[in-house]
């Protein structure tokens, strides 16, 4: 299936400069929606994983999918001050700007297997700091999975030495 053509370019948003990958297009299709996460959750299907963590906002669509398929927990990364308990927080800068990321303390077990999910790697800033707050919490990051990957922003290699995996690469 090719899923581009769900996926819809809107320039300039948030900000001039930008084009935005809006994904709202292809989850509101059951076929591309189903596909999407089947291929996103893929080459982690044979890994031990005890929990998915979902990125603030789309990453909670992905990551609650994903984690129903391999039948594990999913807990979620959010912005600063939505957690009702207590939390710890990471810091990152954006394409467009920059940003925090806050994780209830008990959202990750001492020696539990993470799998973190996010709709798009751009410069990697966020993946990293979800990826840092999992570490902080004694956890280990089996891999990082995104729906989308914008290679020219070189993501990845601020993301190595975790398994990256992307589905649509622009
Ligand atoms: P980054 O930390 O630079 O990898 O940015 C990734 C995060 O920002 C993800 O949560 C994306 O949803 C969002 N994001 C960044 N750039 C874009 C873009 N061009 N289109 C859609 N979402 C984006």
């Amino acid at each position: 299936m090719d899923l581009k053509k769900y996926i819809r370019d809107v320039p300039d948003f948030p900000k001039e400069g930008i084009i935005f990958k809006d994904i709202t297009t292809l989850i509101g299709n059951g076929d591309a929606f189903k596909y999407a996460v089947d291929k996103m959750i893929e080459p982690f299907k044979e890994e031990s994983i005890d929990r998915i963590i979902g990125i603030e906002s789309r990453g909670f669509l992905f990551g609650g999918a994903m984690a129903y398929i391999i039948g594990t927990g999913v807990n979620i990364a959010r912005k600063p001050g939505k957690l009702p308990w207590k939390t710890i927080k990471e810091e990152y800068s954006l394409e467009y700007g920059t940003n925090a990321l806050e994780i209830h303390i008990d959202a990750v077990k001492e020696g539990e297997k993470i799998l973190i999910v996010d709709d798009l790697l751009a410069t990697g800033g966020t993946a990293l700091a979800v990826a840092k707050l999992v570490e902080r919490l004694g956890g280990s990051v089996v891999g990082i999975s995104f729906l989308v990957e914008l290679t020219f922003l070189n993501g990845r290699k601020k993301l190595e030495g975790y398994k990256v995996h992307s589905v649509i690469e622009y």
